[in-house]
C-alpha cells in the first residue's frame, strides 16, 4: 500500500481548510519543513481521513503522481452534485500541462467528469478565487458552467498528511 513519503502537498495551503486557517499561500499551522508538527495528536479530520487519489489509486496513477511530483491533487471522495467527479488541484497557481494531460486520459479511460482550478497569480492575495476548467459528459459541463456556486469549488477542503 502507497504512504505518503516526503510529500506534505496538502498540509502547505493548496486545500481551504476553515479549522486549520489554511488556505492558498497560507500553510497549516503545524506544517513544518520536517513534517507535521502534532502527527501524533493531529485532528481525526481532515488530517487523518484525507487520501488523495494518488494515494489510494496506485493501478490508475504513476510513482510520478505524487502531488509534490506532479504539482497537483487529485481528489475523488468530494462528488459534485450527482458526479463521482476528478477535481484536480494545483500546487502552485495552476496545474502542469503533463499532469494535466495525464489525468484527462484517466478520465476519459474510466468515463469519469474532471474538473480542475487554476489560481490568481498573486493569490496570497486572493486565495479563494479561482477559475475552474471541466471536461466530461456534456450534461456535466453546461452544469459546471451554470449551476456552480462558490461552495462547490470549495467543498473539498479537506488536508492531511495519511
Ligand atoms: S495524502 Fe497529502 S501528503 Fe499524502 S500523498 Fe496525498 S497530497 Fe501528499
Ligand atoms: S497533518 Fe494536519 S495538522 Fe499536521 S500539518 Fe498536515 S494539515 Fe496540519
Amino acid at each position: 500500500m502507497r504512504t505518503c513519503g516526503d510529500c506534505t502537498a496538502c498540509c502547505e495551503g493548496w486545500l481551504h481548510d476553515e479549522s486549520l486557517e489554511m488556505e492558498a499561500g497560507k500553510p497549516c499551522q503545524h506544517c513544518t519543513s520536517g513534517g507535521c508538527a502534532i502527527y501524533d495528536n493531529r485532528p481525526e479530520e481532515p488530517c487523518r481521513t484525507f487520501r488523495c487519489e494518488w494515494l489510494k489509486n496506485e493501478e490508475g496513477f504513476d510513482d510520478e503522481m505524487r502531488p509534490d511530483r506532479c504539482g497537483a491533487i487529485l481528489i475523488t471522495d468530494r462528488p459534485f452534485k450527482q458526479w463521482d467527479v476528478i477535481r484536480v488541484i494545483p500546487v502552485g497557481v495552476s496545474v502542469p500541462n503533463p499532469t494535466l494531460s495525464k489525468v484527462m486520459h484517466h478520465a476519459a479511460e474510466t468515463a469519469k467528469p474532471l474538473m480542475w482550478t487554476e489560481r490568481r497569480p498573486d493569490f496570497a492575495d486572493h486565495p479563494m478565487e479561482v477559475s475552474v476548467g471541466s471536461a466530461g459528459p456534456e450534461e456535466f459541463t453546461i452544469q459546471m458552467k451554470w449551476d456552480m456556486r462558490p461552495e462547490d469549488v470549495w467543498s473539498y477542503s479537506n488536508p492531511a498528511n495519511g
